[in-house]
């Protein structure tokens, strides 16, 4: 990478970015509280002008890879473009210039808002109960869970064992455990699909839930998931959905008409809100009638001359997952997205995003192995052994097609695919951007084939090149120091 100056060394004693008026002679008061003149020139802070500052900035956030600038499919993650009417409304002063403490006579026009959004989110996924609060996937999956917690303990007792599909994502068996849960892992049967037999085995009546994601993470339907639910139910039992990703079945299918008893909705996924860099998501909860006393509050209700409210005391709440409504923000683009597509929009996302993901399969599968070549959902699970064979692993894969201007897919996940390689494009992506994508793969698979030392020594475009990950996560640097 060609070394720009840091703005700490572009600094110069006296250059400006702002013209300040002089201070004001220091009043009693709180003035005498805020530091003075000498002490504020005493900081160690860069002299430059505004358009270095610019530069600056503007240049770091080009080292960053985004949806803005390519495609990013990262299985599982639903990384689709997020569209920029959601940023219009999300800043709209009526919106974004209101307090969570003006009273509920003040904001009528933003409880509305949260209200309408509650209604779409249970007409698209079919329960009666949802809650805006859990600002996360995993928020909204420990939600739930303390909810059917909550309910059994009421019951009796709270049980002690959730069952998890080896598919799961990783949060599922950590929620269950935070929860105070044991998680008892299910095999995966050979197509891919939940195994029926090992769920009889290992069902009885200390087993809480079943936490199955739908469709599951190898981008498959789970076909038998409404004899599950009845499994489940037979025993006392409730069944949770993982469905942080919607984004097969948004318009199409409504899960709580499964039999599905909770489950959380990624907003930062399906329904387009930014996502990554650790920003704020939203994990809205749904749930069917039974469980809707034990939702934390607020949730926003109706009362008989048309006056919107927050809730806040449910009979039997779990208690605040958050403050107030959650991430606000993220509520306003959800209901955009919803709004701005409407019910043939939401359908068309759903066929859309699995019409991409099988076009990849198709176009990929003699190149890649498939250990699932079925029709599949929203995302499509290669394994990278054959291109391991020749030296290449799946890691190397994935940094190569950074080289070729891609985000690489997730990797290694699920567990039970051997050098997984999870791609989603999502419904977002154009027919010519795709047979890019798939096109660099091609490529990356011939370079395996002619030479793969090309693609362990990816990537060579990026500004960086591999990183260790692992001391990157524990032991971060964020502090600039000078050369
Ligand atoms: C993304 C995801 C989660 C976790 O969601 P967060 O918002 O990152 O907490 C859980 N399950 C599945 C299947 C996911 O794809």
């Amino acid at each position: 990478m060609k070394e720009e100056p840091v703005i700490y060394e572009l600094s110069s004693p006296g250059r400006v970015g702002v013209q300040l008026p002089p201070l004001r002679k220091p009043q009693k008061g709180i003035d005498e509280y805020l530091p003075t003149e000498e002490i504020r020139d005493e900081l160690p802070l860069p002299e430059v002008s505004q358009i270095d500052v610019v530069r600056h900035f503007v240049r770091l956030s080009q080292l960053n890879f985004s949806i803005d600038t390519d495609m990013y499919p990262l299985g599982s993650c639903t990384m689709k473009y997020n569209p920029k009417i959601n940023e219009v409304t999300g800043r709209l002063s009526g919106l974004s210039a209101i307090h969570p403490y003006q009273p509920d006579g003040q904001i009528q026009g933003v409880l509305k808002l949260l209200w309408n959004l509650q209604g779409l989110l249970s007409e698209i996924a079919g329960f009666p109960g949802v809650t805006l609060q859990p600002s996360a996937g995993a928020q909204g999956e420990f939600t739930g869970l303390m909810l059917i917690r909550a309910m059994l303990t009421e019951k009796g007792s709270p049980r002690s064992k959730v069952l998890i599909p080896d598919s799961a994502h990783g949060t599922n068996p950590a929620t269950a455990t935070m929860c105070g849960y044991k998680s008892i892992g299910i095999p995966s049967g050979p197509d891919g699909e939940i195994d029926i037999e090992a769920i009889e085995r290992l069902l009885d009546d200390d087993v809480a839930a079943i936490m199955m994601t739908v469709p599951n993470t190898l981008g498959v339907f789970e076909t038998r998931i409404e004899k599950v639910c009845d499994m489940a139910h037979t025993v006392g039992a409730q069944v949770y959905c993982d469905g942080a990703n919607m984004n097969a079945m948004v318009g199409r299918v409504r899960p709580g008409d499964l039999g599905i008893d909770v489950m959380h909705l990624n907003l930062h996924k399906t329904f387009s809100t930014p996502h990554g860099g650790g920003g704020p998501g939203a994990g809205a909860l749904c749930v069917k009638k039974h469980l809707i006393p034990y939702l934390p509050g607020p949730t926003v209700a109706i009362d008989k001359d048309d006056q919107y409210f927050r809730q806040h005391s449910l009979s039997k709440s779990i208690g605040k997952v958050h403050s107030n409504m959650g991430n606000f923000g993220n509520l306003i683009r959800a209901y955009t997205y919803i709004l701005s597509n409407g019910k043939s929009g939401l359908k068309s996302i759903a066929d859309n995003a699995v019409l991409n993901a099988n076009y990849v399969r198709v176009r990929l599968r003699d190149r890649y192995d498939l250990p699932f070549d079925r029709t599949c959902m929203h995302e499509v699970v290669f394994s990278g052994t054959r291109q391991k064979a020749l030296g290449a692993s799946t890691l190397d894969i994935a940094k190569r097609l950074i080289d070729y201007g891609f985000h690489p897919p997730t990797i290694y996940f699920p567990l039970i695919v051997p050098e997984a390689i999870m791609i989603e494009p999502t419904e977002t992506e154009s027919r010519e951007t795709i047979d890019r994508f798939i096109e660099a793969l091609v490529a990356i698979a011939d370079e395996a084939e002619f030479d793969s030392s090309i693609l362990r020594s990816a990537p060579v475009s990026a500004p960086l090149g591999r990183l260790d990950e692992a001391t990157a996560a524990r032991q971060p640097d964020l502090r600039y120091s000078p050369r």
